[in-house]
C-alpha cells in the first residue's frame, strides 16, 4: 500500500497513524529488500538520483507549491517509503494552511460584520436623537409658539372691539389683515405639527380593510359627491398591512383632493382600485378626470405648502406632504400620473397582508 502511494503519486488525504505506518513499512521493506538487488538501492549514483528527485519536489514546496507529490524511483522500498512520509507531511501542511486561511477569512468577515453592526447602532442612535428633537419641536409648536399667538389674537380682538369704531377705514383694514395673518400663522403651525406627527403614533401594523376604509371616507364626502353628481367607481380593494388610521389619512387626502380638483368637468368621475404587484406589495390608485397637473410639478406637489392651482378651493398645501410621509414611513412610495386638463391618477404602494 505504501509503495502504491509513493510510486503512483497519489495525493494523500490524511496522515495514517505513526504506529500503523511503521508496522506496514517494516513488512513491505523486508519483502522488497529481499527481492531487489543490493547494488541498485545502495550505489552512490542511485542514492544521488533519489536525493535529486526528493530535492526537486521539495524545491517546489519552498516556493509555496503544496500541490507537489514527491516521487522516487518506482519499486524502491526505502526511498519510496521516505517520499510517502514527506508527502503525508506536505499534505498535512497544505491542510493546515487552508484551515488558517479559512479562519483568517472568517475573522475578517466577523470584523466587518462587527463594524457594520456598530454603524447600524450609530445610525439607530442618531435616528432616536432626531426623533427626540422632532418631539421637542412638535411640543414647541403646540405650546410655546401657540401661546403668544393666542394672546395676540385676543389683543387684536380687544382692539377691534374697544377701539374699532374710533379707527378710520384704513386702520380697520390693517387691523383686519393683522387678524387674518395671525389666524393664518396659527393654521401653518397646526399644519407643521400635523406633518411632524404623521405616521408616528407607534401603533403596530396589522391587516387593515382598505375597502371598508375607502367606503367610510367616500361616505364622509357624500354631500359634495351628490351635489356635484360625481360618479364613483370603487374596484377591488385588497387588504393591506397597516395602522388603519394611517391608510385612512392617506385615502382622505387623496379622495378629498380628487373631489376638490375636479374643476368644471361635465361628467365628473373618480375611480379607486388596487392590484397586487408582487408577493408583498399592493398598489392602489385614485383617479379623477379633473383639472390635472402639469408634469413639471409632479414632484413639487408632495412638498410642504406647495399649492399649484389658482382655483378657489380650500387648502394649505400640506395634504400630499402628509400622504408622502405616511406612505414612505410604511415602506411604500407614492407618485402621480397626470397632464394639465387631463385628470390625475395618484398611485401608491403599501405592504400587502
Ligand atoms: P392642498 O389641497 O391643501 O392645496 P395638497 O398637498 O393636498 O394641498 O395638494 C397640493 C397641490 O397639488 C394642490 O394645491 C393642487 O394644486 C395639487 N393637487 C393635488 N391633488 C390634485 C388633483 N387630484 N388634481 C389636480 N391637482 C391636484
Amino acid at each position: 500500500m505504501i509503495h502504491a502511494l509513493a510510486e503512483e503519486g497519489v495525493a494523500v488525504e490524511a496522515a495514517p497513524s505513526p504506529a500503523s505506518v511503521a508496522v506496514e513499512a517494516a513488512a513491505d521493506d523486508t519483502d522488497a529488500l529481499a527481492e531487489s538487488p543490493v547494488k541498485d538501492w545502495a550505489s552512490p549514483e542511485y542514492v544521488k538520483r533519489q536525493i535529486d528527485l526528493l530535492q526537486e519536489g521539495l524545491t517546489q514546496v519552498l516556493f509555496d507549491d503544496y500541490s507537489v507529490v514527491i516521487k522516487t524511483e518506482p519499486g524502491d522500498p526505502i526511498w519510496g517509503n521516505l517520499a510517502m512520509h514527506i508527502n503525508v507531511a506536505i499534505n498535512a501542511a497544505r491542510n493546515a494552511i487552508a484551515r488558517a486561511e479559512k479562519s483568517e477569512a472568517l475573522a475578517a468577515m466577523r470584523l466587518s460584520l462587527e463594524q457594520k453592526n456598530q454603524e447600524l447602532e450609530a445610525a439607530v442612535e442618531q435616528l432616536r436623537r432626531r426623533n427626540a428633537e422632532l418631539d421637542a419641536f412638535v411640543h414647541t409648536c403646540s405650546h410655546d409658539l401657540r401661546t403668544p399667538l393666542v394672546s395676540m389674537q385676543g389683543m387684536v380682538g380687544l382692539i377691534m372691539e374697544e377701539f374699532g369704531s374710533n379707527l378710520e377705514a384704513r386702520g380697520q383694514h390693517y387691523l383686519g389683515r393683522l387678524q387674518a395673518n395671525v389666524v393664518h400663522l396659527e393654521q401653518l403651525i397646526a399644519d407643521l405639527q400635523q406633518v411632524a406627527l404623521a405616521g408616528r403614533d407607534g401603533s403596530p401594523a396589522q391587516p387593515a380593510d382598505l375597502d371598508q376604509i375607502v367606503r367610510y371616507v367616500v361616505n364622509e364626502l357624500s354631500e359634495t359627491i351628490e351635489a356635484r353628481k360625481i360618479t364613483f367607481e370603487v374596484g377591488e380593494l385588497l387588504p393591506v398591512l397597516a395602522v388603519g388610521a394611517h391608510v385612512e389619512q392617506v385615502m382622505r387626502n387623496l379622495i378629498g383632493n380628487a373631489v376638490k380638483y375636479l374643476g368644471d368637468t361635465p361628467e365628473p368621475r373618480i375611480e379607486i382600485g388596487s392590484v397586487r404587484r408582487d408577493d408583498d406589495v399592493v398598489e392602489c390608485w385614485v383617479r379623477d378626470n379633473g383639472i390635472g397637473i402639469d408634469p413639471a410639478y409632479h414632484e413639487k406637489i408632495f412638498e410642504m405648502f406647495q399649492r399649484l392651482h389658482d382655483v378657489p378651493v380650500e387648502g394649505t398645501g400640506i395634504g400630499l406632504a402628509i400622504v408622502k410621509k405616511v406612505i414612505e414611513g410604511a415602506g411604500g412610495r407614492v407618485w402621480v400620473e397626470s397632464a394639465l386638463g387631463q385628470g390625475a391618477t395618484f398611485r401608491f404602494t403599501w405592504p400587502a397582508v
